[in-house]
């Protein structure tokens, strides 16, 4: 029999007790702002067998093709406000579900950033997939992260993140053109700031002991080795 998680199960068998329940199927990058979870989402892209769902590219996407969720959510989007609860649960349900279809580990990047986001994720699918989820926390210092998102810039076409000491104009993944990210204007990074502290910063205390915690303020060398280790240890296959 297959339970709804797609593992094999046992007629009268908890999901904690089948073989494989608890094998990785879903990691959480967890961080503030400028924690750096845009570059190390794209060094796991490049080097392990993961599939990246972010929901900051989703609502953006939205916004770009002026859908009617667009239009709902571009004054938060570009704001540095959060979406409602409600949206984004909804926005997750209908689209990770097909993100989960293959064999590849789904690199979950802007969410959840709520308790009530994290709730929502731990009881979807029945809550088959909570075992098989993993979190890991980047932690920065709050004088890092304002060095670094003052002056932030994203390619407008592939989404791709570049520092503050990148001087290009032309992105180095697809050639697309680079802005600077509307939601990093100085006046929005405080209202960012205080977002998170109020409404994500719970989301680590809800998770306890299920956190992985990773030093984000080491050299970016140093962090790849060490979420490289991290992955190691969840079985996720490197690419070749
Ligand atoms: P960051 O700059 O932190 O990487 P993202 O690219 O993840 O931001 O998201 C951009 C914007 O999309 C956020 O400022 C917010 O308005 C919205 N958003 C993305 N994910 C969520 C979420 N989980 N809950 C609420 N709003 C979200």
């Amino acid at each position: 029999m297959r339970c709804c998680c797609g593992c094999k199960k046992k007629e009268n068998e908890s999901v904690s007790e089948v073989k494989d329940a608890g094998k990785v199927k879903i990691v959480v990058l967890l961080g503030p702002p400028g924690a750096g979870k845009g570059t190390i989402a794209q060094y796991l892209l490049d080097n392990y067998e993961v599939v990246h769902f972010s929901t900051g590219n989703l609502l953006r996407n939205e916004v770009k093709n002026d859908t009617g969720l667009g239009r709902e959510v571009s004054a938060q989007v570009g704001s540095g406000g959060l979406v409602s609860d409600d949206i984004i649960n909804r926005v997750v349900e209908s689209n990770l579900a097909k993100t989960l279809e293959g064999d590849s580990v789904v690199l979950l990047d802007g969410y959840p950033r709520s308790v009530d986001q994290a709730k929502f994720l731990d009881r979807l699918d029945s809550g088959c997939l909570k075992d098989t989820i993993r979190i890991i926390e980047i932690d920065v210092g709050s004088e890092v992260v304002v060095a670094r998102l003052s002056g932030r810039k994203v390619c407008s076409k592939c989404g791709a993140t570049f520092g503050y000491l990148d001087v290009i104009t032309e992105c180095s993944r697809c050639g697309g053109v680079i802005v600077k990210r509307a939601d990093d204007e100085e006046a929005v990074l405080m209202r960012r700031w205080q977002e998170y502290e109020n409404t994500t910063m719970p989301v680590f205390e809800y998770y306890g002991s299920r956190l992985l915690e990773i030093n984000g303020d080491a050299s970016p060398d140093e962090v790849a080795r060490n979420v490289s280790d991290v992955f190691r240890g969840f079985g996720v296959k490197k690419r070749r």
